[in-house]
């Protein structure tokens, strides 16, 4: 029994590790569609990455950085674009391991409020993270610039990276304490260089692909994304000072708007496949409680059996007992 007991726990923690609740977005953004027409049609960003409609491929290359390591002797333009905070990037940078090459444009970040550590776009099985990285890439192979790439199918590629609260993140830092000097919308401030490729995960080749849009207006779906699988982690302090530094407003504009919950709602799939690089801890977890399953039924069957066997042995136990012990008669024998 105490084996059995101990099987269904272990049942019980593997389901509740592989299948998190499915949750819907936070309050969307709806007027978009009637300015942009295509915020409100199909192929939108972001999406939630979950188990229906992911596929695991093993054709895809890993994603290769090439001349991330910018020049601290070189300054870099860091904005408020009235949407994020947006560092440009040299179109030196550019991406290996998809059909073009891609060269970066610019980075940015979207995040949620000082109360809800949940501002990622993306989200995995309904769980969206602290916030996420987005570094934005145009087809330098067709078009000769971002403008002209970024209403077409193949124009743009986007590196995203989500976010988690753990150590201070020296990279980030590069960014964030520059944030005071961009609160305003359309202030602009030169910050160095530095290695961009830092900003990332570890583990390159494992990702989410899939195609679909930019998730601000005009929402032109021309964006190949490759959302990597792992995190990277930011200090509460770091995601709070990014959390309240900003506003959606202009300096002058009396009624100034923080900038907060910069994210957009997770967008239909439709038919749309994710294609994964890796092995879901789903299909794992899948297998393990399959294989957990079978162990508590073999573990039943020896229950079962075992205890068949104790009761023939009882009665056995019980008939050797009657036969061995003589009555009176046989001890006392009539002659
Ligand atoms: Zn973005």
């Amino acid at each position: 029994c105490y084996i059995l007991v101990l099987y269904f726990f272990f049942l019980l923690v593997c389901q509740r590790l592989t299948f998190s609740c499915l949750t819907t977005g936070p309050k969307g953004m709806p007027h978009w569609s009637k300015q942009y027409p295509f915020c409100g049609g199909s192929f939108q960003s972001p999406i939630d990455f979950y188990r229906d409609i992911i596929q695991f491929t093993s054709s895809l290359k890993p994603i290769e950085v090439m001349n991330y390591n910018l020049s601290s002797t070189v300054l870099y333009t860091l904005s408020n674009n009235g949407h994020s905070v947006k560092m440009s990037l040299p179109s030196s940078m550019y991406l290996n391991g998809l059909p073009y090459r891609y060269s970066a444009t610019q980075l940015h970040l979207h995040w949620g409020n000082k109360y809800s550590s949940k501002g990622s776009e993306h989200t995995i099985n309904g769980k969206r993270f602290a916030a996420e990285l987005h570094i934005l890439h145009f087809n330098s192979e067709r078009y000769p610039s971002e403008l002209i790439a970024m209403d077409k199918s193949d124009g743009l590629a986007a590196l995203g990276v989500l976010i988690e609260i753990g150590a201070f993140n020296p990279a980030f830092e590069n960014i964030v304490k520059y944030l005071q000097n961009v609160k305003y919308r359309g202030q602009q401030f030169p910050i160095p260089g530095f290695d961009i490729e830092e900003l990332l995960p570890p583990r390159l080749d494992e990702f989410y692909r899939y195609e679909g849009s930019v998730t601000t207006p005009p929402c032109y779906t021309s964006v190949i994304w490759t959302v990597f699988r792992n995190t990277v982690k930011i200090s509460r302090e770091q995601l709070l000072t990014l959390q309240t530094s900003m506003y959606y407003t202009q300096k002058d504009e009396p009624a100034p708007l923080e900038m907060m919950d910069n994210y957009r709602h997770t967008q239909e799939p439709g038919d749309r496949i994710v294609f994964i690089t890796f092995r879901q801890g789903i299909v794992l977890s899948l297998i393990l409680a399959g294989a957990l399953g079978a162990l508590v039924v073999i573990a039943i069957v020896c229950f079962v059996l075992q205890r068949n066997r104790a009761k023939k042995q009882t009665a056995e136990i019980k008939g050797i007992i009657y036969k061995s012990t003589p009555s009176k008669d046989e001890e006392n024998p009539k002659i």
